[in-house]
């Protein structure tokens, strides 16, 4: 897909720049930075699957969580460029190495190119794809993945735009997330399953922060308003763990208590949603890949 990245909009930061020359807030001009490709056994079970998710963790990121736990790639930029051609090869020798999925992670800048590398191998993939992202999306955006995407699988982080802007700088969040999710669920509209893996669908992903347990539920309503509960699937994560730039804000500096947890997950239960909790052992940072070019540099296997 053709793509003139002389004045960037891709996503809601709508920096208007030309990345053949420099880098928006997202951190990265038109070219492919990425900083580790790899079996990935720690998403949602019908995601990791037997195998492992085929993960490509792309550098850079539009949203600036101060509790990210990816900071090293994300914020930090670590990764290597690569071109479109790459990454299709690194696409095959995933599925090559049993992956169940094409898992691309915080992939929203680089959409044009992704589609690119798509394009070039798709008739060879036979696994289905998905979109793992941090929810601040472009409608227009997604609308050039329709057709490239299986399974979007977006977070759905705050209703509140207070809460937004003080730990992400982007007090209009919502307001994008909320219409992305509802364009991610035209797309995919129902849950199709492949025995116990997904084939196609939706996930929400949504992280419980300490304090933020009463934005949590403001969250919980609007799904319920908004899409059937049956049509997707609700993740409810505990794994929140203060780091990076945490100890700015006092209030975050801790893990969630039980409390909170559970009383957004009961709520969750209440309205009728169908999905995934989280033990609350997850809250540790080995669960964070180390970031180190793994899969990322031409290697392996030949594509003929
Ligand atoms: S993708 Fe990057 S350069 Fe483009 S609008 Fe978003 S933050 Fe700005």
């Amino acid at each position: 897909m053709s793509y003139d990245f002389k004045s960037c909009t891709l996503c809601p930061r709508n920096c208007g720049v030309d990345r053949y020359k420099e880098a928006g807030v997202c951190g990265n001009k038109s070219v492919i930075r990425a900083a580790k490709a790899q079996l990935h056994m720690w998403e949602e079970p019908c995601i990791s699957g037997r195998n492992g998710s085929g993960a490509i963790f792309f550098s850079g990121c539009s949203l600036k969580c101060c509790y990210c736990q990816n900071y090293k790639i994300s914020h930090e930029n670590f990764g290597e460029e690569i071109s479109v051609s790459r990454l299709g090869d690194i696409f095959l020798e995933l599925q090559d190495m049993g992956a169940d999925n094409i898992d691309l992670v915080s992939p929203t800048h680089f959409v044009p190119l992704i589609t690119s590398a798509l394009d070039a191998v798709k008739h060879r993939l036979d696994i289905p794809v998905i979109y793992n992202c941090g929810g601040y999306e472009k409608r227009d955006t997604l609308k050039m993945l329709e057709g490239y995407i299986d399974i979007y699988m977006p977070d759905l982080k705050y209703k509140s735009s207070e809460l937004s802007g003080k730990y992400s700088y982007a007090p209009d969040y919502f307001k994008y997330a909320s219409e992305a999710i509802l364009e991610m669920h035209r797309q995919q509209p129902e849950l199709v399953w492949n025995g116990p893996l997904l084939k196609k669908g939706l996930i929400i992903r949504h992280l419980v922060l300490p304090k933020c347990r009463h934005d949590s539920m403001d969250i919980l309503s609007w799904l319920k308003e908004n899409i059937p509960a049956d049509s997707f699937k609700l993740s409810l994560m505990s794994q929140f763990t203060p780091v990076y730039r945490c100890s700015v804000y006092p209030e975050l500096n801790r893990r969630i208590t039980t409390l909170e947890y559970n009383s957004v997950v009961d709520m969750a239960l209440e309205m009728g949603f169908d999905g995934y909790t989280q033990s609350r052992k997850s809250a540790d940072s080995s669960y964070t890949p180390e970031f180190d070019l793994t899969g990322i540099r031409q290697h392996r296997t030949k594509h003929a």
